[in-house]
């Protein structure tokens, strides 16, 4: 990208490379001797796949997740050949070649897939496949008897498939004193030991803080690499990743009185100046945050008021110096204070979804970028 570019940029979005790794890093310490996969679906949740794996692999990572078979196709040519790629979603009717040819895994939900998988498997000398096991979200994954009688007829004869990990998820790692935790563990305990000498999953990002005997042989965390806090409630031991800062289009003053947005649904009850900034609900700056985020100019947090557009915010910078607060200069929407947590508060939801909405027109800038391995 061209320094034009970023010069005109109406909002700029920051990626820590070097703070991811920095995450994966403290997360893959906490649960040795377990590894420590990376899981990178949705585009490593909207910050770029290719350049957050490559950073990863080159950090130590060799296993990577993503949700989808195209998702896989596209990561594999950003990965040195030593990295491994799972596929959570499995592959559909018809898709087993292109796993094969793109050395994707599949991870093998239900009876159907087995069955497809089955056959590929026969034909390509047994390429590898991973299970996964439904220990209590009744999401993915076979049901426990659909395992029991797997399990009864394993082992395959040669050629069969050939299981590269037992993986199951958990249903409340963010609630540590919720019981199906340990249902869980305990049922994936169970089915770990009808499966011997395969590597056993089933810890993500949250499951990775109920403790060691949830670490099994490798971890699958996503979320806290990018900053979300794993344990909500407690302190975030998770550096923030991303900042988020968008141009001052316009400054105006206005009246006690003056309507504000549409809907006219904010009333100033000051005279004030206010600044339109260009970011809305098509950048992933959610319509729930109307009246409730904010961001901060020159040190100071600047209340949105008004509805969010679909391009355009509205906030009020009365407090701020005119000097600052004026077209051309920015508003920090993410940054280290006010992080993607503390914007799900604000919006109602979590910090997953702020993190994967946020917008493709941002113009993005990676700091800290390795060199491909
Ligand atoms: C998304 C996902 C993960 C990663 O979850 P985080 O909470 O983002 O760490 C791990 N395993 C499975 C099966 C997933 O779907």
């Amino acid at each position: 990208m061209s320094g034009d570019r970023a010069e005109r940029a109406e909002a700029v979005l920051e990626i820590d490379l070097a703070g991811i790794v920095a995450n994966w890093r403290l997360l893959a310490r906490r649960v040795e001797p377990a590894r420590c996969a990376g899981v990178v679906k949705a585009d490593a949740y909207g910050l770029g796949a290719p350049r957050v794996s490559a950073a990863l692999a080159a950090a130590g990572c060799r296993l990577f997740f993503v949700a989808t078979l195209d998702e896989g196709m596209a990561l594999r040519g950003a990965l040195p050949a030593c990295c491994e790629i799972a596929v959570l979603n499995g592959p559909a009717p018809g898709s087993a070649e292109e796993f094969v040819s793109h050395r994707l895994i599949p991870v093998l939900n239900e009876p159907g897939q087995i069955a497809t998988w089955a056959v590929a498997s026969h034909r390509h000398g047994g390429p590898a496949a991973m299970l996964h096991v439904d220990t209590g979200m009744a999401r993915l994954g076979l049901t426990l008897p659909e395992f029991e009688a797997l399990a009864d007829a394993e082992p395959y004869e040669p050629g069969e498939i050939r299981w590269r990990a037992l993986i199951s998820h958990l249903a409340c790692a963010d609630h540590p004193g919720h019981p199906l935790n340990n249902l869980q563990r305990e049922r994936f305990t169970s089915a770990r030991s009808r499966l011997r000498g395969v590597p056993a999953s089933l810890a993500a990002s949250s499951g990775i803080f109920l403790g060691p005997a949830f670490h099994y042989d490798f971890v699958r965390p996503g979320a806290a690499l990018y900053g979300v806090n794993p344990q909500p409630g407690s302190p975030n031991p998770m550096r923030q990743i991303v900042r988020l800062k968008v141009r001052i289009l316009q400054v105006r003053e206005v009246d006690r009185g003056d309507p504000v947005g549409y809907g006219a649904a904010h009333v100033m009850d000051h005279p004030g100046r206010l600044a339109t900034v260009a970011i809305g609900y098509a950048d992933g700056w959610l319509r729930s945050l109307s009246h409730r985020g904010s961001g901060r100019l020159g040190g100071t947090r600047v209340p949105l008021i008004g509805r969010v557009s679909m391009d355009l915010a509205i906030f009020d910078v009365s407090a701020v110096d005119p000097a600052l607060a004026r077209p051309g200069g920015s508003i920090e929407l993410l940054d280290d204070d006010y992080g993607l947590d503390a914007a799900a508060t604000d919006a109602g939801t979590i910090g997953y979804e702020i993190l994967t909405a946020l917008g493709r027109r941002y113009h993005r800038v990676y700091r800290d970028e390795p060199h491909r391995c």
